[in-house]
């Protein structure tokens, strides 16, 4: 019996959310007292493969095949299955992120096992029963799930647990599974990265603006915030309806659900839909020109003012420094 995680890479390098579901997966196989494998698809170096073992993984299958260079989702999906039979994997822990809310459930699908998407803490293992605190309700609310299945697959949130390194020495193994040509439906060809600007699920630090930045051309100054913390943008629902800023930007109930470290709302109201996808941030710090805006209500730090007079205020201060 082992524990195996999926080392999501971009560009043949591993973001941060791989080294937390590998912590993750390496807490859960010390649970259980068993070993972590990791399963990478795609074309990463030794080197990243190693480096797998500072956050616990002992052993790393390695699937270098021009076919799975680019993500797809029935492809991958196998490929975790057959690796997770291949180890006798008990537990199979994947990054809830956009692949890997792809991928999770057909992983489970094909290993007949029970899910939790969306975990937030370690399982607790009481009294034979295996429990995993998730979120629900778009994150208004947590639920805690039994997994009854022998082959559990669960997919943390990103930022939820952290990176904790544990020295293991990894070991790198080829993996060539046999993959069926039905796997291959839809190919995707080519990946054009629209920007170079941080990515959204990724980020640590966000800042968000809404309708009080009365149109697209006011977002230079939101930009250059950005820019200067090192953080990624993002925007209320309405705003990217209304083409302001691209939808990959907007975070909710039906966008993006992120919880950064740091999350800078300005001009947002804090509608429940919108709290539903930023909630979970770390610290919430809202710009808002009306007091009574809801969204000082989850507010860590609040500033009541015109965005058009903190923001530049803000940028100000940054440069300062
Ligand atoms: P507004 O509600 O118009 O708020 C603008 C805010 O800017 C106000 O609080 C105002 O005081 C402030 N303001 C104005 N001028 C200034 C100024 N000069 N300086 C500072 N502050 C200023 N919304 C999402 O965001 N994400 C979702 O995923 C989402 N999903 C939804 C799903 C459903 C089914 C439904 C029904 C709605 C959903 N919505 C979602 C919409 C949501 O209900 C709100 O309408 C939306 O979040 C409001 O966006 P906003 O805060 O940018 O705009």
């Amino acid at each position: 019996m082992s524990v195996l995680v999926y080392v999501e890479q971009v560009d043949g390098k591993f973001k941060k959310s791989v080294f937390e579901a590998v912590s993750y997966a390496k807490a859960i196989a010390d649970i259980q007292g068993s070993s972590l494998t990791a399963i990478s698809i795609g074309n990463v170096g030794e080197a990243e493969l190693k480096e797998l073992g500072k956050y616990g993984a002992s052993k790393v299958l390695n699937v270098s095949n021009d076919q799975l260079k680019n993500f797809i989702n029935q492809a991958y999906a196998s490929v975790i299955a057959e690796a997770a039979k291949k180890e006798s994997a008990a537990v199979v822990v994947l990054s809830n992120s956009f692949s890997g809310k792809g991928l999770a459930p057909r992983v489970a699908v094909k290993l007949e096992a029970g899910l939790v998407d969306g975990a937030v803490e370690l399982p607790k293992l009481d009294g034979g029963q295996f429990l995993v605190k998730k979120t629900a309700f778009s994150g208004k609310a947590f639920a805690i799930t039994e997994l009854t299945s022998a082959i559990k697959v669960i997919a943390l949130n990103p930022n939820a647990f952290g990176v904790k390194e544990s020295a293991v020495e990894a070991a790198v193994e080829a993996f060539s599974p046999e993959i069926k040509a039905t796997d291959f439906t839809a190919i995707v060809k080519e990946i054009v990265r629209a920007t170079n600007k941080v990515s959204l699920p990724d980020a640590e630090l966000v800042v968000s603006a809404g309708r009080g930045l009365k149109g697209p051309e006011n977002w230079g100054m939101i930009e250059e915030l950005a820019n200067l913390l090192g953080a990624a943008t993002a925007c209320s629902k309405p705003v990217s309806d209304a083409d302001w800023r691209p939808h990959s930007e907007h975070v909710g109930q039906t966008g993006i659900a992120i919880s950064p470290n740091l999350y800078i709302a300005i001009g947002i109201s804090g509608a429940i839909q919108h709290l539903a996808g930023v909630s979970s941030s770390k610290v919430i710090v809202v710009i808002n020109i009306d007091p009574e805006a809801p969204f000082f209500k989850v507010a860590d730090y609040g500033i009541v003012g015109d965005a058009f007079v903190v923001v530049p205020k803000l940028i100000e201060a940054l440069k300062a420094h």
